[in-house]
């Protein structure tokens, strides 16, 4: 749902476009239900997806925010959109691991599902040109993409948001198998203090999430495999986390879903 008096995107992303926001310092995520996989070689819709996304990714950030990880959501503004703070986005990106899946799989030819000693942590450089490579802990810190303080705080937030959100998706029968983040900063000039928060989004797109019964997944991997059923998935992870109230299917197949909370 567009705004009326909507102000110039300020970045037009695979799944969700930036608008400025209506306060100094903040944006609005706008949630799409644009799919894209293998860097852009697949494309796609997953009908209702930015609808869940943007309430799941809303769902989440709250209750991480309440166990006391600073993140960039400020407040939901409709279906599709929610207001954040304006943070510069460190480009990498944080997977974190509790099962063998996907691209791990490929890369060491372990079995997907295998278990873990212990999670794993990896990151990847953001950069879609470069196909977003996998980096080490001394990529970040000699080419300056995050000072060694602040890469302890990335990792040490990524632990605590793994352990939580392990428990609460444990809670929705759900295995949390893989996720990946991304952090921001925010520089509070007079004080000269920066702020790392967690930002951008946590959803199905960005989760892999297992049902913890029958090992069905429940998450973009239906779309990038070709499973169908994507837009039930997201669907069904919403509701098993108490966010939909009824979802209804309409005239031309675009599912409605209509909201309670
Ligand atoms: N992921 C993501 N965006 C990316 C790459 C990965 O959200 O650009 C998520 C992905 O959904 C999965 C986890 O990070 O939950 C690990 O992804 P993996 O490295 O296995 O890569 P993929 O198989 O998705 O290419």
């Amino acid at each position: 749902m567009l705004q009326k008096n909507r102000k110039k995107p300020i970045y037009e992303g695979k799944a969700k476009c930036l608008y400025e926001g209506p306060e100094p310092d903040t944006l609005i995520q706008h949630f799409k239900d644009s799919a894209t996989a293998f860097n852009n070689e697949k494309k796609g819709t997953i009908s209702g997806k930015g609808v869940i996304n943007n309430r799941i990714s809303e769902y989440l950030m709250t209750q991480l925010e309440d166990i006391g990880i600073p993140t960039h959501f400020i407040r939901g503004l409709n279906m599709r959109e929610q207001l954040v703070r304006h943070v510069d986005i460190i480009p990498v990106e944080v997977v974190m691991r509790n099962l063998a899946a996907g691209s791990m799989c490929k890369r060491l030819g372990i079995a997907e599902g295998a278990s873990l000693y212990s999670p794993i942590i990896e990151f990847y450089y953001k950069d879609d040109s470069l196909g977003d490579p996998m980096i080490t802990e001394d990529h970040i810190i000699n080419f300056g993409w995050m000072a060694p303080e602040e890469l302890e705080i990335v990792k040490n937030q990524t632990y605590r948001i793994n352990d939580f959100l392990s428990g609460l998706f444990a809670g929705a029968r759900l295995k949390l198998v893989d996720f990946k983040l991304e952090f921001g900063r925010i520089i509070f000039e007079e004080e000269e203090v920066v702020q790392i928060v967690l930002a951008d989004e946590i959803s199905p797109d960005t989760c892999r999430l297992w049902d913890m019964d029958t090992n069905e997944k429940m998450d973009k991997d239906r779309f990038r495999q070709d499973l169908g059923g994507e837009a039930e998935a997201y669907q069904e992870v919403a509701r098993r986390l108490g966010l939909l109230a009824k979802i209804k299917e309409e005239g031309d197949g675009e599912s409605n879903v209509e909201e309670i909370k």
